[in-house]
């Protein structure tokens, strides 16, 4: 509600403008925008700000529902405003003999760059500008500052499309054979006003106005309708600006950096924005008006040379520069102007930068008491730390691709970091190429299977035309930290020519491309790389100061020794989950997985088992070794066992072929050995068949398939025994929890912890070592959380698998879902966020809460984690941190974003109490 019907404050009245509508400075931003709010403050700390004043937020929106009536006084406090500009300034509005110009921009509550509108020089007419040249005997200044006047009014003001402007600068240019406007006449300039002015008569069907206070209102007019310009309003919706905030209108005397050789204007930062280095960056030009910086036409001179050019206006720059990043305690970003001797700061604000300078200048800030540990903590966004454990497109190698249409398609972002490479559309080729001949090779495939993971390793990065977050390729490429793009559905695969195409753009194999994991980007080419660096000292102090805020430990899930040092390496204070099963796709042990799974009988069944348990027991060896002293979570298999399998189409494909084959076959011999094969396939297919489901994702998988197969689990149970063991024995201290997956009924998980407590101690006994180890679940069905309480009764730990839980709670397939209607339901508004990449706290954290408490109060001193992919992502770890866990567990490139997420989770939850 308004007060007292002021709608206008000039840039000293911030205490009148707190009065209005209170200290807090949100609110202040709120009244006289982002920009506005800005100034007042600079003047109230005596920074050299031109003079000015700001009509309000409250006007804007006021004057808009009004259908375009300015609220009543308004335009009579503006002229007040005004008028008391010109008695600070010795300046009169409209008077020739002295006269004053102002500058009109908006300025709403959150920056909307390049969103609407500003006019400069208001002011000028014929008569005032031949007063001005007379006066600052510098005419070819005054008329270039006109002929901009009319051209930005006709422009914003009038709506007069810019072209016809452009074509008599041109052509001016070309006549008097010039590169630049700067280079034209005094008489130019007035030719060119004459023209302009013409153009506004013939497209405007009206005279530019020559009364200044015309001028001003027809600007401020312009600026408040610019609020609701289709630009605006689709950068709002954009962004998640309200529309109602309305913008300010920021009216200020005109100070010009295009007076001579001692005026100048640029714009600066008070710290480097890409490295974060504690010196001032920034451009200038001498003897030019702002907008010349931004728009690129002259060479711009770095600020340092300032320092030789005009050595006290430096000076007094930097002084300002550091009073205010001071005042803020942030990093700033100004504008400034130099007329003729005189520096004016024309404005402020907190400025973006890069991730690593982000961090260097939060702890730098933190480090010289500017701000508090806890406040740098909270100020760099905890995915931005991604920026220092990937390989990333250096900036200009990006910029220049996009803009040389290089950039050809998008897809999921699903393992981050960059690659480049040759393309190799089969996991054969792609190993040969990398381990053979040594070269970088990016494997394009339309999806993955397990047989393509041999290739997968030895590529740089993957690329997929069909698959989601989960898919094969998108699981092992964030297992092996390979950058990954999938589900590129503009991307046509042809197997058979070797070759892809984007439309009617084809490239082949062997040719080079770039993939950029991090944002999901596909470019032909080459980019160029830059290394990054976790051991940043900024980083690891800052970490540091995280570790000793935080409540959540931090885990990692890792299946592989490798995976599991650089977790720890990342600051990982366990395994969350070892996924088994991803052990039983590698290319020694798959055929034995085979075999144990066709197996007609037990004898050959176990035989099969018997080959595979020493290689289990020497990869948890390996990682029970890794993280000696620390818990390793093992989980036992989890996957429907037709995925081991060739898939039922491609073996009833196969036969078909074969039996083509067969009727074509030249001699005994060649038949014998397609019979053979055909007999293999068929028998292979009627296992197949057998294990064939409907819905595999609700079939037999997790502790049933442990059920139903007590023999795959105890062969597992055995290897992590004899592994805890055997490097007892070599005197590392393990912290083996056994882990079972998908259980619903606390029936399934008694079944099971009887026989693989049995299988352990039978193990134990063999090798006489006592191993201390935990026995526990996931939950990720719905009724295992409701029934958390009695699965508490034989479940020492929880792990929440917030993946299945997710798709469980929604009943929506993920893999379906995120290249399907999800994106729909996303832009919709159906939800507002995917509850895949962030936790539904109202539905699955409900859930969640619930079976912690119920866990909690069958058994107190339960360990309860979440391994789910949200373990790794800010806003999930928050509420995990809320919920009380004892552990966030995430793939090991997140350790560290989970570490500062944590820390920022337990800030937060203090500030609150
Ligand atoms: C889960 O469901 O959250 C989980 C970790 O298991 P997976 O992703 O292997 O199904
Ligand atoms: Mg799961």
């Amino acid at each position: 509600m308004i007060k007292d019907n002021k709608w206008v404050f000039t840039f000293d009245e911030l205490d009148q403008a707190e009065q209005h509508i209170g200290s807090d400075w949100e609110k202040i931003r709120g009244l006289l925008g982002g920009k506005g709010a800005n100034l007042f403050e600079m003047t109230r700390i005596e920074i050299p700000v031109p003079p000015g004043f700001t009509i309000t937020t409250e006007a804007c929106n006021l004057y808009l529902q009004a259908g375009g009536e300015f609220p009543e006084n308004m335009w009579e406090q503006t002229l007040t405003a005004l008028q008391d500009v010109e008695d600070k300034t010795g300046k009169k509005f409209g008077d020739p003999e002295n006269p004053l110009l102002v500058s009109c921009r908006s300025g709403a509550k959150f920056s909307m760059p390049g969103m609407m509108d500003t006019v400069l020089n208001i002011g000028l007419n014929d008569e005032v500008a031949s007063g001005l040249a007379e006066l600052t005997e510098d005419s070819r200044f005054v008329h270039d500052s006109y002929r901009r006047l009319v051209q930005m009014f006709g422009a914003v003001v009038l709506g007069v499309p810019d072209e016809p402007f452009e074509e008599v600068l041109t052509r001016y240019r070309a006549e008097r054979g010039v590169a630049t406007e700067a280079e034209l006449t005094v008489e130019d300039f007035k030719a060119i006003v004459r023209e302009f002015k013409a153009i506004i008569k013939r497209m405007a069907r009206r005279d530019f106005p020559t009364d200044p206070h015309e001028q001003l209102k027809l600007a401020v007019e312009a600026v408040f309708l610019s609020w609701n310009g289709k630009r605006a309003r689709d950068y709002r919706n954009a962004a998640h600006i309200p529309h109602d905030l309305g913008t300010g209108v920021n009216i200020q005397t005109m100070v010009f950096g295009n007076m001579g050789a001692d005026s100048a204007t640029g714009v600066a930062m008070s710290r480097n924005a890409t490295t974060g280095e504690n010196n001032i960056e920034g451009d200038y030009l001498i003897n030019a008006q702002g907008e010349d910086v931004v728009a690129g036409i002259r060479a711009t001179i770095p600020i340092e040379k300032l320092e030789e050019d005009m050595p006290e206006m430096y000076h007094q720059f930097a002084k300002i520069a550091k009073r205010l990043e001071h005042h803020y305690r942030e990093m700033q970003d100004m504008e400034f102007t130099i007329e003729c001797g005189k520096l004016w700061l024309l404005q402020t604000r907190n400025a973006k930068r890069t991730a690593q300078a982000a961090v260097r200048i939060a702890v730098e800030m933190a480090e010289g008491g500017l701000i508090t540990q806890e406040e740098a903590l909270m100020r760099i966004e905890a995915p931005q730390i991604d920026a220092f454990l990937h390989p990333q497109f250096s900036t200009d190698s990006r910029k220049h691709a996009v803009e040389s249409g290089a950039l050809i398609a998008s897809g999921l972002n699903v393992s981050p970091g960059a690659a480049i490479g040759i393309i190799a559309f089969d996991a054969d080729l792609a190993e040969q190429l990398a381990k053979e001949q040594g070269k970088q090779v990016i494997m394009v495939r339309p999806e993955t299977k397990p047989d393509d993971v041999h290739g997968m390793l030895a590529a740089e990065g993957i690329l997929t035309s069909r698959g989601g977050r989960t898919s094969h390729a998108a699981l092992v490429a964030r297992q092996f930290g390979k950058p990954a793009v999938v589900g590129v559905a503009e991307l046509d695969i042809d197997m058979v020519d070797r070759k892809m195409s984007v439309g009617n753009r084809q490239i082949h194999e062997g040719d080079w491309i770039s993939i950029d994991g991090t944002a999901g980007e596909v470019f032909v080419g080459k980019l160029e790389k830059k290394i990054p660096d976790i051991e940043d000292p900024w980083l690891t102090k800052l970490l540091n100061w995280a570790d000793e805020r935080r409540q959540l430990e931090v885990w990692a899930n890792a299946d592989y020794p490798e995976d599991a040092d650089r977790g720890r390496r990342y600051g990982a204070q366990g395994i969350g989950l070892c996924r088994t099963e991803h052990m039983f796709f590698q290319q020694d042990r798959l055929p034995f997985v085979q075999q144990m799974i066709i197996a007609k009988s037990t004898a050959r069944q176990q035989e099969a088992l018997d080959i595979l348990m020493p290689f289990q027991r020497d990869d948890f060896a390996g990682l029970f070794r890794v993280m000696d002293g620390l818990p390793v979570i093992i989980r036992l298999i989890d996957p429907p066992l037709h995925e081991f399998l060739t898939s039922y189409e491609e073996l009833t494909s196969e036969l078909a072929d074969l039996k083509i084959r067969l009727t074509g076959a030249s001699n005994l011999e060649a038949m014998d050995e397609i019979l053979q094969k055909i007999q293999q396939d068929q028998t292979l297919l009627e296992r197949v068949e057998a294990l064939r489901e409907a819905n595999p994702m609700l079939g037999l998988r997790g502790v049933r398939l442990g059920i139903m197969r007590p023999a795959l689990t105890k062969m597992q149970v055995r290897a992590i025994f004899s592994a805890a063991c055997e490097v007892t024995r070599e005197g590392v201290e393990v912290h083996p929890e056994i882990m079972i997956p998908l259980v619903s009924h606390i029936n399934e998980l008694k079944r099971q912890r009887e026989v693989l407590e049995a299988e352990a101690q039978a193990v134990m006994a063999e090798y006489d070592v006592e191993v201390n180890y935990k026995f526990g679940t996931m939950i990720e069905v719905p009724r295992a959380a409701l029934t958390a309480d009695r699965i508490a009764d034989y479940a020492e730990f929880f792990s929440f698998g917030t993946n299945d839980l997710t798709q469980a709670t929604y009943c929506i397939s993920r893999d379906d879902a995120e290249s399907g209607f999800l994106i729909d339901y996303l832009e919709q508004g159906i939800l507002a966020e995917n509850p895949f990449a962030s936790l539904d706290e109202d539905g699955v954290g409900k859930l969640m809460d619930m079976a912690v408490k119920l866990g909690k109060a069958t058994r107190s001193d339960l360990e309860i984690g979440i391994c789910g992919e949200h373990g790794g992502d800010s806003k999930s770890i928050d509420l995990c941190h809320r919920l009380g866990l004892k552990y966030v567990s995430c793939s090991p490139f997140r350790v560290p974003i989970a570490r500062l997420a944590a820390a920022q989770g337990a800030i937060r939850d203090k500030s609150h109490q």
